[in-house]
């Protein structure tokens, strides 16, 4: 469903991605752990072109993100355009970013109504179905102040499946929470995980990634240094790199 081929990107004279190859196959999920600076975030915001590539390609089910094909050529797409490629790809970051002023249901219809053209009455009703997906059934009229940080990430979750995404991508989901708060939003994507979305998850939650992954990739300055089942990976790492930044968690 993704994958990326020799992907660079600098921010001027800063090497951030320095050549990442991945294929993520349709219902995976793909947990990537990494240091802090290594290009996790940079190469996640690739993926869905919120940050164009300098080399290499990123393709999404079939269609390679920021250009389209004419003639057997391949055209830029313009910001639009972009924009509109990116409307099956789901994404939730550690920052929630839910309209303060808009309730719980709205907050989640939104984008299926005014982006997608799907009828209210029909989008309202996947939002309760949603809504009783991540546990929060009786917060549809609720505002997002009223809500605590892992109920609004349930929500910013939902919000995101509202568009029924073929791709979900989570940028560090529980890195902002209260820790007691943490375990309700993995538990929340544990069981997207099981019903066979696909799914590239940043996260320092090991546990998430033992349990939920079908494959750990580790990053480091820019390199995917390391991959596969998190049975390996994450039990008997073999490079330096990655052996030193799992120690950090036992
Ligand atoms: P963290 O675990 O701290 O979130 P990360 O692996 O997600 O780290 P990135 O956010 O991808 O790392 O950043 C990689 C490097 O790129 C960092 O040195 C960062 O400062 C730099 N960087 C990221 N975005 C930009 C930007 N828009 N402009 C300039 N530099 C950037
Ligand atoms: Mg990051």
């Amino acid at each position: 469903l993704v994958e990326a081929h020799g992907v660079h990107k600098s921010f001027g004279d800063l090497h951030v991605l320095k050549g990442i190859d991945l294929n993520v196959a349709p219902g995976e999920v793909v947990v990537i752990l990494g240091p802090s600076g290594s290009g996790k975030s940079t190469f996640l915001r690739c993926i869905n072109n919120l940050e164009s590539i300098d080399r290499g390609a990123v393709l999404v089910a079939g269609e390679q993100m920021g250009y389209r094909v004419h003639d057997g050529r391949l055209i830029k797409l313009s910001p639009d355009a972009a924009a509109r490629q990116r409307r099956n790809i789901g994404m939730v970051f550690q920052q929630f970013n839910l309209y303060p002023h808009m309730t719980v249901l709205q907050n989640i219809i939104e984008a299926p109504i005014g982006i997608h053209g799907v009828p209210r009455a029909e989008a309202t009703a996947y939002a309760h179905e949603l809504l009783r997906r991540v546990g929060l059934t009786q917060k549809a009229d609720a505002y997002p102040r009223q809500l605590s940080g892992g109920q609004q990430q349930r929500v910013a979750i939902a919000r995101a499946l509202a568009i029924r995404p073929q791709l979900m991508l989570f940028d560090e989901p529980t890195s902002a929470l209260d820790p007691e708060l943490v375990g309700e939003v993995l538990a929340t994507m544990r069981d997207l995980a099981r019903q066979g979305l696909t799914m590239i998850v940043v996260t320092h939650e090991i546990g998430f990634a033992k349990e939920a992954a079908d494959r750990v990739i580790f990053m480091d300055g820019g390199h995917i240094v390391e991959q596969g089942p998190p049975g390996e990976i994450l039990v008997n790492p073999q490079h330096p790199r990655t052996q030193a930044f799992l120690a950090r968690f036992i």
